[in-house]
């Protein structure tokens, strides 16, 4: 029988059923091997507030976030592409974005922030003789 894909539209192999997952935009039940897993990072506060933060130097908390679609919505909202017949032969490339930090000394100095909490730049042994004078 000829078939579009190779692993018809699944990543099931020979195993036999699957069990389901709904889909995030529609409601729809569609096999886990057969949706549209997509994981995103997002920030735990608003992502323009998030953004603004990380140019002070704060450290911003991201969560995971994992998201099933269905075919029709993932072609829908542009996750997945309709592909000619060539296309869908070729194998696909995996490429993974990291993020990249500064480099030490082009890091931006440390800042103090709000509820007493300071930045790594403070060695400790001068906040050890603040501390004395009080004790005596
Ligand atoms: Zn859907």
């Amino acid at each position: 029988m000829p078939v579009k894909r190779k692993s018809r539209g699944r990543s099931k192999g020979s195993k036999g059923r699957s069990g389901y997952v709904q889909c995030s935009m529609c409601g729809r039940l569609v096999p886990a091997d057969k949706a549209k897993k997509i994981t995103r990072r997002r920030p735990i506060v608003d992502p323009a507030l998030a953004k603004e933060l990380e140019k002070k130097g704060a450290f911003v908390m991201y969560r995971t976030e994992t998201r099933y679609y269905c075919v029709s919505c993932a072609v829908y909202h542009g996750i997945v592409k309709i592909r000619s017949e060539e296309e869908r032969k070729m194998r696909p490339r995996r490429r993974r974005i990291r993020p990249r930090l500064p480099r030490p000394e082009k890091r931006k100095p440390a800042i103090e922030l709000p509820l007493g909490i300071y930045s790594s730049e403070i060695p400790i042994g001068a906040e050890r003789t603040k501390q004395k004078p009080s004790h005596a």
